[in-house]
């Protein structure tokens, strides 16, 4: 497989540090809000990325982390008068429940800052220990000079930096040996939280949290660190210049980087206000459209949302669905017995769209090609198979676009849809079990609309009900 390296600006053949294992880290949302469908973006690529290592056989050791301590989050905190905890535990919950419903797998492990705070201490004293790092009036900061591969990732070149670049210069924070040093460490300011350090109470700054991370869930060394490309500079830069000065090896083999989901041409962002929130948009589309569309561009190109493309990623999607169903429906009533000579030579030449796929996957992970050749397949399928194939046939051709659609992490089933009318009925039906102490049977109706997605209340005014 080739992978575009942001690090060599080039597409190198994808060689794992141990052999049938891979280790990726993606840098994950601060949480003080509901994830916005940019953020999304990162997530779906690369749960694609994970499930297409997991199909050629690969241990996948994932790492994706919660930032749960930040300004943000601290200053929701102060203006609900809650502890910081609480919004970022809050936030932690609704960004599992997006991503369950983007079909994105859950991490190995998804570590969360403040959680590792003692390991995040222990990295800021070898950075010290080994003249990386400084401590002016509780603050530690790394020194950027001495890291002498600074810049290689964003390949800026530091001098440029230091002339260029007025925000680093009048950044504020004289007490700096030099303005491009970075924060490693910083007091705590009133109202903040803090953890005792040998330098101050205080917290660690962001970059430091994904070098220590991603050493301790992966190892000194990793695979594959990933994120959106906001984050080459500089916080890729900056956790390259960390963990390599700290660990003296090479920090990650690859790096990946997606690009931004637009608006109207400009970057979606919390910023801007040009966002919608996952949860929003679920309320409109179900989020496998979302991920297919997410999908239907290569991952390192900017993408256009829209009502028009969504729409056009819905009505392919339901193109390979409604080929699926009439798949399951000639599995169910078709021929029974072998193939027919014929439909051998068929079915064997499905292979072909399997090795297609793959071929497009290998190449830099081309979820837009790869899906090129489902459509392919589905065109396939749609011609040559009607309710007088062999049941075998039609199994065979189910598995093949079930198989590649795994991948993407898109389910070729159509989910079956209650509608309100059914719903109530269904209620009642629960109701009048009950009050015929038929508790079986009213159980028996909750969990079954569970299983849809439904939810009820019961209240003292009746039940209530609302779909997940
Ligand atoms: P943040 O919470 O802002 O640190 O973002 C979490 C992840 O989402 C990072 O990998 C960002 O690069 C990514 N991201 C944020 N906005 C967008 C966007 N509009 N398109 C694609 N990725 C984004
Ligand atoms: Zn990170």
């Amino acid at each position: 497989m080739k992978i575009y390296n942001t690090l060599t600006r080039k597409k190198d053949e994808f060689v794992p540090i141990n052999e049938g294992k891979v280790g990726i880290y993606v840098c994950g949302p601060t949480v003080y809000d509901y994830i916005h469908i940019g953020n999304a973006r990162p997530m779906i690529v690369f749960d694609t990325l994970r499930r297409y290592f997991e199909y050629k056989g690969y241990d996948v050791n994932y790492v994706s982390n919660f930032t749960d301590v930040d300004d943000k989050i601290i200053k929701k905190a102060n203006d609900e008068g809650v502890d910081a905890s609480v919004i970022s535990e809050r936030f932690i919950e609704e960004c599992k429940k997006d991503m369950k419903s983007l079909n994105v797998k859950e991490a190995t492990t998804h570590p969360k800052a403040t959680e590792e705070i003692p390991d995040m201490i222990e990295m800021v004293n070898t950075l010290i220990d080994k003249g990386y790092a400084y401590e002016k009036n509780g603050t530690v900061y790394f020194r950027t000079r001495k890291f002498a591969d600074y810049g290689k990732l964003s390949k800026k070149n530091i001098d440029d930096l230091r002339g260029g670049n007025r925000e680093l210069l009048v950044s504020g924070e004289d007490e700096k040996e030099d303005p491009l040093d970075f924060v490693l460490w910083k007091p705590k300011k009133e109202g903040e939280p803090s953890w005792e350090s040998p330098w101050c109470e205080g917290r660690p700054g962001w970059h430091l949290e994904c070098s220590v991370m991603s050493k301790k869930y992966i190892g000194d060394v990793i695979d594959i660190h990933a994120g959106g490309e906001d984050l080459i500079f500089p916080h890729h830069e900056n956790e390259i210049a960390q963990s390599e000065a700290a660990n003296d090896k090479e920090f990650a083999s690859y790096w990946m980087h997606n690009g931004f989901l637009k608006i109207n041409n400009e970057k979606m962002s919390k910023s801007l206000g040009n966002f919608f929130t996952v949860r929003e948009i679920g309320e409109k589309y179900d989020l496998e459209v979302i991920r297919f569309f997410m999908l239907s561009a290569h991952y390192r190109s900017p993408l256009n949302f829209s009502a028009d493309l969504v729409e056009a990623s819905k009505n392919g999607l339901d193109r390979i669905k409604t080929a699926a169903t009439k798949l399951k429906e000639i599995i169910d009533a078709g021929a029974s017995g072998d193939m027919t000579e014929i439909e051998a030579k068929e079915a064997e030449g499905l292979n072909a769209y399997i090795e297609k796929f793959e071929a497009a996957m290998d190449d830099d992970l081309n979820t837009a090609d790869a899906i090129s050749v489902i459509f392919e397949l589905v065109k396939n399928v749609n011609t040559n198979i009607n309710t007088e194939s062999t049941k075998a046939y039609a199994q065979k051709a189910y598995d093949t676009l079930k198989l590649l659609c795994d991948v993407l992490g898109v389910s070729v089933d159509t989910k079956e849809v209650l509608l309100d009318e059914e719903i109530e009925n269904l209620i009642q039906e629960r109701q009048d079990a009950r009050k015929n102490k038929n508790f079986a049977r009213a159980d028996e109706i909750r969990n079954l609309l569970t299983e849809k997605g439904i939810i009820l209340e019961d209240t003292r005014e009746g039940v209530r009900w609302k779909r997940a």
